[in-house]
């Protein structure tokens, strides 16, 4: 995903801004996640792509 993306996501639970903590990035980021710090839930970020999935939906 691109880090400007991160701009425009919100917690699907809280609409909350997230934090981003990067592990492997190139031209965008390739893995990493996705905190909020409201709802203690982490999004993880895998091949590029954020899993906006909550906990209780998975
Ligand atoms: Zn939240």
């Amino acid at each position: 995903m691109k880090e400007s993306l991160l701009n425009i996501l919100r917690c699907p639970e809280c609409k909350g801004e997230l934090e981003l903590a990067v592990e492997k990035k190139n031209k965008e980021i390739e893995e990493g996640t996705l905190h909020c710090s409201k709802c203690a839930i982490d999004y993880p970020i895998k091949d590029g792509i954020p899993n906006m999935i909550t906990p209780k939906h998975r």
